[in-house]
């Protein structure tokens, strides 16, 4: 057989009529637009941080209470409580089934030995319980998914840096999730103590090699890296949340009215909790969910898959896989040595 010519380049080929594959992305959008989308979202910090009252404040909706105690005489939770809740909010046709979990209780009391584990624990149970499903023999076509896409960490707005046992939780959190920090009620700092106070934070990031999102990518073009390295500025975001209405100047406002005048949540002069919705909800809303598949369920998934090919069986969750799902998992082991992996 005649060689190829070495200078043969692939060429594009134009159809000479319109053929009509073009219509591929609304055929994908229909679809997406029927089936929706999932997001999957953990907040952690201190009981009275603010919350509650941040997530109601960025989807325009009352979707979480406050857990913080009304009265003094209220008892502090002696347990980290994981609590989920669930809303479909709707937008221009487009509907978001938002998970909301909260994780009360961290950091609250005085012995704090190991209040994290609940929520890593949480985090990886979701991941073992869609590798469950992933794996069993006769699977739905598609797979709810309650992977944790984004943990809001909650940072107390001391001024001083991160606490201790923030460093501890952190490590830990980012092994599994994409960690995106806030400043929590940043209208205590004054604009000097804030940006003080945010490069103290980063700082403390880099030294401790605490991993925050968004991470480099080598796929990412040039308009995604220039957007990223807009983020990886301003994080982590300061931002105030309200979830009242006040009047400023004949218009309505997102604020918190003080003695001496009002902070505009939505003002971004006032606070960066404009930046933290634009971010979550427009520009890698997406992002963090292909995130989490692509990264963070693939290491876990692969970390099970080599435990269970070398013997030491299936350490993920807290609950043992289902007798089918064990068999699925132990022939996907197999088939990974076979390929060599
Ligand atoms: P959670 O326990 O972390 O969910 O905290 P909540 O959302 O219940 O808020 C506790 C208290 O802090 C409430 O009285 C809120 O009105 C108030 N709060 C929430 N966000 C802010 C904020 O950004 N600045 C200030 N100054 N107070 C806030």
């Amino acid at each position: 057989m005649a060689a190829a010519p070495a200078t043969a380049q692939a060429a594009t080929v134009f159809p000479k009529s319109h053929v009509g594959f073009d219509s591929i992305t609304q055929q994908i959008e229909k679809k997406l637009l029927k089936r929706g989308f999932q997001f999957n979202v953990i907040c952690v910090g201190q009981t009275g941080l603010g919350k509650s009252t941040l997530i109601n404040t960025i989807f325009a909706s009352h979707l979480m209470d406050s857990k913080g105690r009304m009265s003094p005489e209220e008892p502090i939770r002696s347990t980290t409580e994981i609590q989920s809740v669930s809303h479909v909010i709707e937008e221009n046709g487009v509907r978001l089934r938002l998970n909301i979990v909260d994780t009360p209780g961290y950091g609250d009391l005085i012995n704090n030995d190991r209040c994290w584990d609940p929520i890593v624990k949480y985090i990886k149970d979701q991941h073992s319980a869609y590798l469950r499903k992933e794996l069993t023999a006769q699977r739905e076509g598609y797979l709810q998914d309650t992977r944790i896409h984004c943990c809001l960490f909650f940072i107390q707005p001391s001024g001083h840096g991160l606490k201790p046992i923030d460093i501890v939780v952190l490590k830990k959190l980012s092994e599994y999730v994409n960690v995106v920090p806030v400043i929590a009620k940043s209208d205590s700092l004054t604009l000097e103590e804030r940006a003080e106070f945010k490069a103290r934070i980063k700082e403390e990031f880099a030294f401790h090699n605490l991993r925050m999102y968004p991470y480099d990518n080598v796929e990412h073009d040039h308009d995604e890296v220039a957007l990223n390295a807009v983020i990886k500025e301003q994080v982590p975001f300061a931002v105030v949340g309200s979830e009242k209405n006040i009047v400023v100047g004949g218009q309505q406002v997102r604020g918190r009215q003080n003695r001496w005048g009002v902070i505009n949540v939505e003002d971004e002069t006032h606070c960066e909790f404009v930046a933290l919705r634009n971010f979550l909800t427009r520009t890698h809303l997406q992002d963090l969910i292909e995130t989490t598949s692509f990264i963070h369920y693939e290491s876990f998934r692969a970390k099970q898959l080599l435990a269970l090919r070398e013997g030491g069986g299936y350490s993920g969750g807290s609950r043992p896989i289902s007798p089918s799902a064990d068999r699925e998992l132990s022939r996907s082991s197999q088939r990974m040595t076979m390929n060599g992996y």
